[in-house]
C-alpha cells in the first residue's frame, strides 16, 4: 500500500486569516493528511482562547477537507515541533512565506529543526498575491482600531474579531 504524506502546518492562528486558508488550500492539495497545529504555548498573548482558535479552524476546513478529500484536523500543539510532528506521524512541516521579513527566521527554524530531526522536510508555500500581504497581528491591529477586518477574514471570523474587539475598546 502506498505511504500516506501527512503534513503538519503549525501556527497561532489568532485569528485565521484568508493567508492561512490560502495555505490550507494549497496544503490539502499536496498531502494525503493534513494536520494544523494549533499553538498552545505561543508567549503572543493571543486575543482568542486556543479552543476559540480551533473552533475557526474547524469551520473553515471543513469544505476544503469535502473539496480537495484531503483529511484535515486541527490539533492544540505544545513542546517541539519536530517531535510532534514525528510523533503524529507528519514527514513534512508546512510554512507559509510571506515577504522577506519571514525569511529570516523561517530560514533559522529549517536549520534548527533540521538538526533536531533530519528526516522532517519543511516546506514552504506561498499565497495568492491577494493573500500574501495579511497578517494576524495586523489584523488585529485594524480591528481595536475601528478598521474594517474583512477585508481579510471569512464574514464568520470577521464577526467574532469585531465583537472581540468591541469588547476590548469597551474595557
Ligand atoms: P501570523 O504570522 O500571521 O501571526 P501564524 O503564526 O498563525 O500567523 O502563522 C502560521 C503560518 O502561516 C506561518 O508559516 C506564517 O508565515 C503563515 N502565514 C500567515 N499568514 C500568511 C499569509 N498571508 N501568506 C502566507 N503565509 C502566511
Amino acid at each position: 500500500m502506498a505511504r500516506k504524506l501527512v503534513g503538519l502546518y503549525p501556527g497561532t492562528f489568532d485569528p485565521t486569516t484568508l493567508g492561512h486558508i490560502d495555505i490550507i488550500k494549497r496544503g490539502a492539495r499536496i498531502v494525503d493528511k493534513l494536520i494544523v497545529g494549533v499553538g498552545i504555548n505561543t508567549g503572543k498573548s493571543p486575543m482568542f482562547s486556543l479552543a476559540e482558535r480551533c473552533e475557526m479552524l474547524e469551520e473553515v476546513v471543513a469544505p476544503i477537507a469535502e473539496k480537495t478529500g484531503t483529511e484535515i484536523t486541527i490539533r492544540g500543539i505544545e513542546g517541539l515541533l519536530v517531535d510532534y510532528a514525528e510523533q503524529s506521524g507528519a514527514s513534512i512541516i508546512l510554512r507559509g512565506l510571506r515577504a522577506v521579513t519571514d525569511f529570516d527566521y523561517e530560514f533559522q527554524m529549517v536549520g534548527m529543526n533540521a538538526r533536531l530531526n533530519p528526516d522532517i522536510e519543511t516546506v514552504f508555500l506561498t499565497a495568492s498575491e491577494k493573500h500574501q500581504f495579511i497578517a494576524s497581528r495586523l489584523v488585529k491591529e485594524v480591528g481595536l482600531m475601528g478598521g474594517d477586518v474583512r477585508h481579510f477574514l471569512t464574514p464568520e471570523i470577521a464577526a467574532r474579531v469585531e465583537v472581540r474587539c468591541a469588547e476590548m475598546r469597551a474595557r
